[in-house]
């Protein structure tokens, strides 16, 4: 999973997920509007567990570790509730209940701050990550690349167009990019407040990296009012060729149906302006 925002578990559970289908969590960057969501998720994932399953795993820049720490450490704020669900007769037997056996462990999140490279190996994925530029210093944020048999998929989380993760999502079968409005309105700003991508820096960095298709997250308010969806798109679509979808919440999307037998090279440098370069 990667990021944890406000309501992640009851929009997981609204979409057929458990908090036990997730052993992997990346946040992004600890604005509260990507990790909010966190604490409600592994004591839900913790409360609902048997002892079986594998430790949450969760990674993310600077904060991640201290951030999980002040929540669920011994002297943390669940701390209580930790303790009370470990050791009251009613919740051992609960635990029993649900097919547990005493006594009830302990939470056990490892979490781990990483940086830019191999954030971690699994069986059958591995991930990577590249520095985004967002509100430095404030929080440092990552871009991530997931890669799999099945596919290529790259999360730019919150920033501004950047050489970096066009590296990054170079020859992914598709991108998912903040979006955040037509990039006139942030055009109009520029360069005070960089830090987020719009519709034309979105289309660029997908076009420059080769991908195949484009999801727009991080959608504001003017963007997804029905009656603009189409400009966007249409904007977009002046500069990407590929497939675009302007995402809805609670909805479902398969990124893994492009056929790899006739691939075309990734794009070349065409001249992107919104794209920040070193
Ligand atoms: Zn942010």
């Amino acid at each position: 999973m990667f990021d944890c925002g406000p309501a992640t578990t009851y929009k997981m559970a609204q979409t057929g997920l458990h908090p036990l289908d997730i052993d992997y969590l990346f946040f992004t960057h600890h604005h509260f509007d990507h990790d909010v969501d966190y604490p409600c998720f592994m004591m839900t994932r913790w409360d609902e567990s048997v002892g079986k399953e594998n430790p949450l795993r969760a990674f993310g820049p600077n904060n991640t570790e201290s951030i999980t720490e002040r929540l669920i450490g011994e002297k943390g704020a669940f701390a209580y509730d930790i303790n009370a669900r470990t050791n009251h007769p009613l919740s051992k037997s609960t635990y029993e209940l649900r097919g547990g056996i005493l006594p009830r462990p302990r939470m056990n999140v490892m979490a781990k701050d990483v940086g830019p490279g191999t954030v971690f190996t699994g069986n059958d994925f591995e991930v990577t990550a590249a520095p985004a530029e967002h509100v430095e210093p404030f929080h440092d944020s990552l871009a991530y690349r997931l890669d799999t048999s099945e596919g290529s998929i790259v999360f730019t989380g919150d920033t501004e167009p950047c050489e970096r993760i066009v590296e990054l999502a170079r020859g992914a079968d598709a991108l998912v990019s903040m979006c955040g409005n037509f990039e006139s309105v942030y055009d109009s700003r520029r360069p005070a407040d960089i830090g987020q991508t719009g519709t034309l820096g979105a289309a660029e960095m997908a076009a420059e990296a080769g991908v195949k298709e484009l999801f727009l997250v991080h959608v504001g308010p003017d963007l997804s009012d029905p009656k603009n969806r189409g400009r966007g798109i249409t904007e977009i679509k002046t500069v990407f060729d590929g497939e675009v979808t302007l995402t809805d919440e609670l909805t479902t999307y398969d990124w893994r149906k492009h056929d790899h037998s006739h691939d075309d090279p990734p794009h070349g440098p065409a001249v992107h302006p919104h794209i920040h370069r070193h």
